[in-house]
């Protein structure tokens, strides 16, 4: 089958601080017929993930940057709709990693087949995939969570964070969210069952606040944002308390390098640890996070939200929306 309109989002230039529409282009590449071995696939879904930023900087760090003039990748879901490979039938759904882009030609070794499995396929670029796995390690193995633990957690409403809340929950914790409006507070309380919210662009104070809602202390911080908030956390922290350093949303658009702390010197004090951690090290441990997770989310002990943009084109925009709180949940693109 030879595809003539298959449209990809290419990274036109580097972005100086916030992302800009200017920075991708979206572009038509026909796509030739397959060969021997090879399958054709069609994406349904893909993913939009603040870690892309990083990957638009041309410097060394745990993943390759993106290069210019070429299509960018990430998480994705498709189906195969031509196949010469046994191992891949026509119609079967598989994960991987060539999204951005409408159509593609894999040899099959870049593809994981998704599990049969109740649950819409999109949950595996959200709770059942990266998302989902990262608050369960960071939370789990990183924090070292325990039974009656009081848990901060900011980006509270996010993919990551609206699971670190949940998982805290249901193990027994008091559990305090920060966000950045109301109506996600809201969600966080009423449809989460957490504890306490910050809105945090409401914030004079947010070591006040943070004291405030967190009358007993924090003993584990799920840090996804940086800055204020690991200020804030770091007064509230108690004695012998563990953050799990998972992202810094606060710093990623920066253009000069970011102040620290100032009361870094706390960590001595209150005797914490901190450890920052990558997900994909931990990846041996999916098949036990996928089987708890997807039973948990069967049996409604976990609830899960996407914020879903329309067609290849609108992912730009989702992705620019991660820095501006525009999603609750996970950001998706839907494609098709
Ligand atoms: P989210 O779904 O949480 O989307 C980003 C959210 O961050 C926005 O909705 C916004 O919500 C909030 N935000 C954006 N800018 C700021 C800011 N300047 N200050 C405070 N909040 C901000 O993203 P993910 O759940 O996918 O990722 C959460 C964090 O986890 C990120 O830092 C990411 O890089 C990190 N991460 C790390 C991994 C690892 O292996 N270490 C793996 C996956 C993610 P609001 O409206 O509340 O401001």
């Amino acid at each position: 089958m030879h595809i003539e309109k298959n449209q990809e989002i290419h990274l036109l230039n580097r972005p100086e601080g916030m992302p800009l529409p200017e920075n991708f282009e979206l572009v038509t590449v026909p796509v030739n017929e397959i060969g021997e071995g090879e399958v054709l696939v069609k994406n349904n879904w893909m993913s939009v993930d603040p870690y892309m930023r990083g990957r638009m900087i041309d410097r060394e760090s745990y993943i390759a940057p993106f290069a210019l003039g070429k299509v960018l990748d990430g998480g994705a879901i498709g189906e195969v709709i031509e196949s010469n490979n046994p191992a891949f039938s026509v119609g079967s759904k598989v994960a991987h990693m060539s999204g951005w882009r409408e159509y593609f030609i894999s040899d099959g070794k870049d593809l994981q087949p998704l599990p049969a499995s109740p649950i819409p396929e999109q949950a595996f670029l959200g709770v059942l995939g990266m998302p989902g796995m990262t608050a369960y390690t960071g939370l789990l193995t990183i924090g070292e969570l325990k039974k009656g633990d009081n848990v901060f957690v900011s980006a509270a409403s996010g993919a990551v964070g609206s699971i670190v809340c949940q998982i805290a929950k249901l193990k027994g914790c008091y559990v305090v969210g920060s966000v950045g409006s109301d109506v996600k507070a809201e969600y966080l309380k009423h449809e989460l069952g957490v504890d306490a919210v910050i809105n945090y662009k409401e914030s004079q104070d947010l070591t006040a606040d943070l004291a405030k809602a967190c009358p007993n202390g924090i003993d584990v911080y799920f840090e996804n944002v940086g800055g204020a908030h690991l200020e804030a956390a770091l007064n509230v922290m108690n004695d012998h308390g563990r953050i799990a350093v998972c992202g810094m949303i606060d710093q990623y658009n920066a253009t000069e390098p970011v102040p620290g702390p100032t009361n870094l010197g706390q960590i001595i004090v209150k005797k914490l640890k901190l450890q920052g951690f990558i997900v994909f090290e931990h990846w041996d441990n999916y098949p036990t996070f996928v089987q708890q997770m997807g039973q948990w989310i069967q049996e409604g002990t976990i609830s899960y939200k996407e914020t879903v943009y329309q067609g290849i084109e609108s992912a730009p925009e989702a992705f620019i929306g991660l820095f501006t709180g525009k999603n609750t949940g996970k950001m998706l693109v839907k494609l098709g």
